[in-house]
């Protein structure tokens, strides 16, 4: 939690700061503490349908708890963040099917390859055996620095010339990855917003072709989103959850931004786990995600 907390300081700044001026021991508990609270959350980018949802629940506990302390406050705070960022869902492990394939989505610029690359040095450093895939063939650009990549963290990399067929290059890259038995496979997608209709059909097509191939595949589509960018962020999330079905999210940025609370809104508008976070440019920088090191690191 340290190292998160270090990670997360600037989030950590504009949250943990005002919410310690509101709930400053002494103060008693009543509707202007409340409101102050409120307009700290809106402020923090924790969104409005949240933070509506978050008050209701803290005037709820507060009725039935009547803390004389306002210091108590917080903890109330930190449980409701808990709750909300806490997502039923299976978990998102890769041993539960041979190979396990996991398709990755997002616009351009958010952090996609990056992310690409940390995830499967983490799972190699599990002893998992990754391939990669380039299914991004409408830019050059995108294939050669997945495949560079794929050198640094020696993983290999399926590719084909740019502007071959994306659900081509994953046919192939299944086979391959069953003859030479890779036991986790994960896509790269392309991430163009300006032909959104025609991505979004190529995202339906490539996920079309995986499970033709493997039934019951992809395991997981992850979708990548980089948590700067605040309600842009959100709506990107439901327009891909709706065009293509979204199993997990990865948000990355969270380092240097002071919007952590963009997480808390995204999981409450979409309902979908947030399995790991970004945070940094460097392999190591990525964390799974856990609702209660999250918070604690947010406002510990
Ligand atoms: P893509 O276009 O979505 O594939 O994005 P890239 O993976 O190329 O990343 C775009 C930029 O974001 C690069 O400069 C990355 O180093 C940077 N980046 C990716 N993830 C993170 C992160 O978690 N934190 C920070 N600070 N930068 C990141």
């Amino acid at each position: 939690i340290g190292r998160l907390k270090a990670k997360l300081k600037n989030a950590r700044e504009s949250l943990s700061k005002k919410i310690d001026t509101v709930v400053a021991r002494g103060r008693p508990v009543d509707q202007e503490l409340l409101e102050e609270l409120e307009e700290a959350l809106i402020m923090a980018d924790v969104g409005v349908n949240a933070t509506s949802l978050i008050m209701a629940r803290i005037t709820e506990v507060i009725k039935k708890q009547r803390p004389q302390d306002s210091s108590k406050v917080q903890d109330i705070l930190k449980d409701e963040l808990v709750n909300l960022l806490t997502i039923p869902a299976h978990p998102l492990d890769p041993s539960s099917a041979k190979p396990f394939v996991i398709m990755v989505t997002g616009v351009n610029g958010v952090g996609k390859t990056t992310t690409i690359a940390k995830l499967a040095n983490y799972w190699k450093n599990q002893n998992f055996s990754p391939l990669l895939v380039a299914a991004d063939t409408f830019r050059a650009a995108a294939i050669d620095q997945l495949v560079l990549w794929g050198e640094r963290i020696r993983v290999p990399v399926i590719k084909q010339q740019p502007g071959a067929d994306p659900s081509a290059v994953v046919y192939d890259a299944l086979e391959a990855a069953i003859s030479r038995k890779h036991d986790l496979v994960i896509v790269d997608t392309a991430g163009r917003m300006h032909t959104r209709v025609n991505l979004m059909e190529e995202l339906k097509k490539i996920n079309r072709v995986i499970s033709k191939k493997l039934p019951g595949a992809p395991h997981e589509t992850l979708l990548v989103i980089d948590a700067t960018t605040g309600q842009n962020a959100l709506s990107q999330a439901r327009l891909f959850k709706e065009a293509v079905g979204i199993s997990g999210l990865v948000v990355t940025k969270l380092d240097g931004t002071a919007k952590g609370g963009t997480v808390i809104a995204l999981c409450h508008e979409l309902g979908v786990p947030i399995r790991f976070i970004g945070v940094g440019e460097g392999l190591d920088d990525i964390e799974p995600f856990d609702p209660v090191a999250f918070v604690e690191a947010l406002l510990g």
